[in-house]
């Protein structure tokens, strides 16, 4: 089958049409949930269209994988550094098992991650819980700051250096292009956990990225209803320290193949399926967040019981120059806080049109308190939250209803 080359093509056509030609078969425009976990051979090795086994790959995941990809590359014409790199994606079952299954591919003991200080509490339980006792050492650091991003550089032994832009729960914005400048100095892939801004917003890879993480449970996915992870990474980035993967391959992208069937933590075939229906609509839906975000900060940023609002919309928010230059708009994340804890739980138990639960990203739209709720497992480490920090995801209801549901929870 010849697929249709979508690279010129404008980020929403990508993210409709690549990898997801019609079926040749049936004609189907929508590509089918391929319900199978092995494949007839016509004579032995004699694979149709390489498929042998599902874990290795199945179709639906590899429309999936094709799409993700597409949404990562920029068009040729936006890339500002060297020529264009054909990306590879990858769809696992959670973000955490595609963070899980790339720091396997690209670290060995005695390594060292840098990771922000306010990273998403799962990452950072991940390299330093399950990681740490297997040998690799982290330093939490504000990579906000080029200084402090260089000084908690471990020479020889940081291997990666791990960022989220903007960050959760603060909304802290990194310089991709200066970090990525930091990393390879250090011969140390620069990682890009891409889940709030979303391909739409940032395309870390144009900035100098070598790996773009998602929680596609998150904006790609759009509706509460799948959890997944994908991660995209151009060919012909060379594993760090001249590392070679157990198959022998030298290239990050190969490796995290090797490893991706060799753990096994793959995206299932409906899983996938309901994932390329959401990125169909990420760009109309990012619009929608964002615009209502910004309208919600502005009440935020009014109203005399909020004492702070974090939001890099705001021209108070010490990224937002930065933020405009590396993102398209600022995305549908907000934090704020109330004083003390008591106020913020009360917001959090008053609110009704915001529903109180974990995650983010979806069209509805979410409350919660990240000291008890996501960020529970970091209490006592340095990534600890305020205890007066309330975080809004907010949804594509209508923008009177949410601010108005605010106004009296706040009330
Ligand atoms: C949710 C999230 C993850 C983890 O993804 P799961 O799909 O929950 O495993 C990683 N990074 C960020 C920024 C997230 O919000």
């Amino acid at each position: 089958m010849t697929h249709h080359d979508w690279t010129h093509a404008g980020f929403s056509t990508r993210a409709i049409h690549a990898g997801q030609d019609p079926d040749p078969t049936t004609g189907a425009v929508i590509p089918p949930v391929y319900l199978t976990s092995t494949y007839k051979q016509d004579g032995v090795g004699g694979l149709r269209g390489g498929y042998e086994y599902s874990r290795s790959a199945n179709p639906t995941r590899t429309a999936l994988e094709s799409a993700i990809a597409a949404a990562e590359t920029p068009p040729t014409t936006d890339r500002t550094v060297g020529e264009p790199a054909q990306v590879r994606g990858f769809a696992f079952s959670s973000g955490l098992a595609a963070e899980d299954t790339l720091l396997r591919a690209v670290l060995r003991p005695g390594d060292h991650v840098v990771l922000p200080d306010d990273a998403y509490g799962g990452s950072y339980r991940l390299i330093a819980r399950v990681f740490g006792p297997w040998g690799i050492d982290h330093t939490p650091a504000d990579l906000t700051d080029l200084a402090a991003a260089e000084a908690a550089i471990v020479p020889g032994r940081t291997k990666v250096v791990w960022v989220e832009t903007p960050t959760n729960p603060l909304l802290g914005i990194s310089d991709i292009t200066a970090l990525a400048e930091v990393a390879h100095a250090a011969g140390a892939l620069l990682v890009v956990d891409n889940t709030f801004a979303t391909p739409y917003l940032q395309q870390p890879l144009a900035l100098g990225a070598d790996v773009v993480v998602h929680s596609t449970t998150k904006y790609v996915g759009g509706h509460s209803d799948v959890v997944g992870g994908a991660l995209a990474v151009p060919d012909g980035v060379s594993l760090p320290g001249g590392l070679e993967a157990p198959d022998g391959s030298t290239t990050v992208a190969d490796a995290v193949m090797f490893h991706q069937n060799a753990s096994g933590a793959v995206a299932g075939p409906f899983d996938a399926w309901l994932t390329l229906r959401g990125l169909k609509t990420l760009a109309v839906r990012m619009d929608r967040h964002s615009r209502n975000a910004a309208r919600v900060a502005e009440f935020l940023d009014a109203h005399p019981r909020v004492t702070q609002v974090i939001y890099p919309g705001l021209a108070s928010h010490p990224g937002h120059e930065l933020a405009k230059r590396q993102m398209r708009d600022f995305g549908g994340m907000i934090s704020f806080r109330v004083g003390s804890e008591a106020a913020a739980l009360d917001v959090c138990a008053r609110t009704r049109v915001f529903t109180l639960a974990e995650s983010l990203g979806g069209v509805e739209s979410l409350v919660e308190h990240p000291g008890r709720m996501t960020h529970a497992s970091v209490a006592g480490s340095a990534l600890e939250v305020p205890d007066d920090l309330v975080r809004l995801s907010v949804g594509i209801e209508d923008v009177d209803d949410l601010i108005a549901d605010l106004e009296q929870a706040l009330r």
